[in-house]
């Protein structure tokens, strides 16, 4: 059930999770070093030569890796969402099929974080610690001021600071992007301050400036 105080969170490539509370999640970085090393363990099996036991060992090792940064994973998870069922009642991730992350470039970020294994890991511990937890239909997360609900357009990779030309809210971009997560909760609440603007209808995203209930 619904109750005590709703967070929102939002995955990305500068951090790996940022709340709606302002607080942010660094990447976990250890996991690039791992990776490195089990690319050399690799290519150190691929030399070997085919069934001797010095490619047994070598695909050992390699095992052993794989099982570690599986490990080192699941902790970082664990520990992240132990520490957002600490904040909140009811947590609200946007959903990642909504995210232009897995395109291009990004795609490979998207792998290295693991963030679909890690809403899994977080839907387990919500589960177990009694908060209520629900993926959201976000699209335009990182285009919409959450303080005054207007569309302040695609921002680049590199503007890391959301700032409203319309209402004047400045915070970090992902944080921003974290808090529009929660309007429609806070509107369906008419706990928004610009949802009750609109006498207290639930407002949709996105939200246009033309939008006339505004
Ligand atoms: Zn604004």
């Amino acid at each position: 059930m619904p109750h005590g105080e709703a967070i929102g969170i939002d995955v990305g490539i500068s951090h790996f999770a940022a709340v709606s509370n302002g607080k942010l999640f660094p990447n976990p970085r250890p996991f690039r070093k791992l990776e490195r090393k089990l690319k050399l363990l690799q290519r150190s099996v691929s030399r070997k030569v085919k069934g001797s036991n010095n490619r047994k060992k070598a695909l050992l090792k390699v095992q052993k890796l794989h099982e570690r940064i599986a490990n080192v994973r699941a902790y970082y998870h664990w520990l992240l969402s132990h520490n957002l069922c600490d904040w909140g009642g009811m947590i609200f991730a946007e959903d990642l099929n909504f995210k232009e992350l897995a395109r291009g470039f990004l795609g490979k970020h998207t792998l290295d974080g693991g963030w679909g294994q890690f809403f899994q890991v977080l839907e387990q511990c919500c589960r177990k610690r009694g908060v209520f937890f629900l993926k959201v239909d976000s699209k335009k997360t990182s285009q919409i001021c959450p303080e005054c609900l207007t569309e302040t357009g695609k921002k680049e990779l590199s503007e890391r600071i959301h700032s409203c030309e319309h209402c004047g809210y400045t915070t970090d971009r992902d944080v921003a992007a974290a808090q529009v997560v929660l309007i429609p909760w806070a509107c369906s609440r008419g706990t928004h301050g610009s949802c009750m603007l609109s006498e207290g209808k639930a407002v949709a995203l996105p939200v246009t400036k033309e939008s006339p209930s505004l």
